[in-house]
């Protein structure tokens, strides 16, 4: 017999299913379980006398086979299909589990992050969630798909990297043979190599920022949406920014009705506005926020999330002294650089970058870098560099807003932060 999945098992037909346990009552002449498939989870009752014999076999998250007849229901069990449940003919042990170090139904005990996180292989079986890591999945094929229809291509960048830093963050460093060198903290300079042939390029790409910041919206290991566009501004990238998110939240709105439901979240696609950052600062003040002369303040950021709802803010006009030194400048002080705001917190960073090598030099004498370091990067804008634009979407930070989660660690599988290495 085929293996059904749960979602697909229909009144009246004879079934074999392929799961795990997540629930277990057994009763003196009879026994339910709820088993779980990746699609979902269906009420399976055992009733007959030689079955129950062999009842004590069975522990929660053990892997089983079972055969039997769907009949209609109404099935109150909390994840579980309502309208269908099981009658079990017979059922094969797989894999037995053993006792349980964590608790995967939460109906009575809680168990503390910490330890969730060490058994996380197990934490992500519980359908709420198993739901966020979903929707962070339709989040980066929506993202792929958004680009390949913009015609962008995608490509894969080194994670190792000799030495010069971007500035802006500390780096980890590794021996690599008999040289030194560090993990990426973005693939900036990359793409922007890439982007003087490709003119279109995106890539998923994981960074490394060596902080010692221990907050609920940093990750000392996160990916990030990128993206790079030649013959491009600022606005150019801003606006395809702005679509690729609204084009995300409205795929994971079509495709995950049932987790978002389970999340209790109500999604809107985002409108946009455009400020430049004295105009943001304007609104802030007036606000009676902090402003800083060359960011947005915690504060701010978490003002315009209040002030302008389900909104992405674009913050353009950039003082240059607040943005790395491949920002291209704009005179008085400004620059071609952005910030992107959703929700309360910046989610992108971005901008028209420099294509001409006596500016990066300049640039980079500004903020003490020394451009001997960047030789091979500067070199590559001297053989026919377009002016390009983009930006780098923290898809964790994404997802978090999204989801209306606090903690950045609650929608990364194997989160690396300061204290945390393993699993
Ligand atoms: P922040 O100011 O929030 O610390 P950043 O300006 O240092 O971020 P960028 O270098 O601009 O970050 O990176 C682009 C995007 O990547 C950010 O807007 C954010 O969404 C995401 N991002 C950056 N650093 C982290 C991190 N440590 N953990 C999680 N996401 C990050
Ligand atoms: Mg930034």
């Amino acid at each position: 017999m085929e293996r059904k999945y749960i979602r697909e098992v229909k009144a009246g037909e004879s079934v074999f299913l392929q799961g795990w346990i997540y629930e277990l009552r057994i009763l003196s002449k009879m026994a339910f379980i709820l088993l779980r498939d990746s699609s979902g989870m269906i009420q399976c009752i055992i009733k007959d006398k030689e079955l129950m014999k062999k009842i004590s076999e069975l522990t929660l998250e053990s892997v089983v086979e079972i055969y039997g007849k769907v009949k209609k229901a109404n099935v109150k069990a909390e994840f579980a299909r309502d309208d269908l449940e099981i009658e079990v003919t017979d059922w094969t042990l797989i894999s037995k589990a053993d006792k349980l170090p964590i608790h995967l139904n939460e109906k009575t005990t809680t168990t503390s992050f910490s330890k969730r996180l060490d058994y996380r292989f197990l934490d992500v079986r519980k359908p709420k969630v198993y739901a966020i890591f979903k929707i962070e999945s339709t989040i980066m094929q929506a993202y792929r798909e958004f680009m390949i229809n913009e015609g962008a291509m995608e490509a894969v960048f080194p994670s190792i990297i000799s030495a010069s830093s971007e500035g802006g963050t500390e780096l980890y460093a590794l021996k690599y043979f008999e040289k030194k060198a560090f993990l990426s903290q973005s693939c900036q300079l990359y793409k922007q190599m890439l982007v003087c042939s490709a003119e279109k390029v995106f890539t998923i790409f994981t960074v490394w920022r060596a902080e010692k910041h221990n907050t609920s919206r940093h990750l000392n290991e996160a990916r990030q949406l990128d993206f790079e566009m030649a013959f491009a501004d600022e606005f150019t990238v801003m606006d395809i920014m702005a679509k690729a998110v609204q084009y995300i939240i409205k795929k994971v709105m079509e495709k995950n009705k049932e987790e978002l439901e389970l999340l209790g979240v109500k999604l809107k696609v985002p409108k946009v506005k455009y400020l430049t950052f004295e105009e943001a600062n304007k609104i802030l003040k007036k606000n009676n926020i902090k402003t800083e002369t060359k960011d947005i303040t915690l504060e701010g950021e978490k003002k315009f999330g209040e002030l302008f709802l389900d909104t992405i803010v674009f913050v353009h006009d950039w003082p240059i002294k607040g943005k790395p030194f491949y920002i291209m400048p704009k005179g008085d002080g400004l620059s071609h650089g952005f910030d992107a705001i959703y929700k309360g917190m910046e989610i992108t960073s971005g901008g028209q970058r420099v294509h001409i090598p006596e500016i990066l030099e300049k640039q980079l004498r500004e903020r003490d870098l020394d451009p001997k370091n960047f030789k091979s990067y500067i070199d590559s804008f001297r053989f026919g560099a377009p002016p390009h634009a983009g930006w780098g979407l923290g898809l964790e930070r994404l997802t978090m807003l999204i989801l209306g989660i606090s903690n950045i660690r609650e929608v990364t599988l194997f989160p690396r932060d300061r204290e945390r290495l393993t699993p």
